[in-house]
């Protein structure tokens, strides 16, 4: 499941340097992530970044448009970085 911000988000920015999927940019009125590109940090990390990150409670959250396993994420995440491996515990 990708993830989501919202109308809570201040748009401090924190967010937007941790994404190593380049899923998150800032948006008209809060930062938005494109879920395309969102992989819940499968890949990546063993929690959310962005949500680590973030100092808003509820400013991110799962977006239930976009429900995915977790297969499905690291398959999205491999086809984002060709030739690379998982971050270990990340999957
Ligand atoms: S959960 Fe991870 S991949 Fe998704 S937007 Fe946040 S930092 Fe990026
Ligand atoms: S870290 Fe949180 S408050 Fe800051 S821009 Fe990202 S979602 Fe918004």
């Amino acid at each position: 499941m990708a993830h989501k911000i919202t109308e809570e988000c201040i748009s401090c920015g924190a967010c937007e340097t941790e994404c190593k999927n380049e899923a998150i940019s800032e948006g008209d009125t809060i930062y938005v992530i494109d879920p395309e590109k969102c992989t819940e940090c499968v890949g990546i990390a063993e929690e959310p970044r962005c949500v680590e990150v973030c100092p808003i409670d509820d400013a991110i959250i799962h977006d239930p448009d976009h429900k995915e396993t977790k297969e499905q994420l690291l398959e999205k995440w491999r086809k984002l970085h060709p030739g690379e491996e998982p971050a270990p515990g990340s999957f």
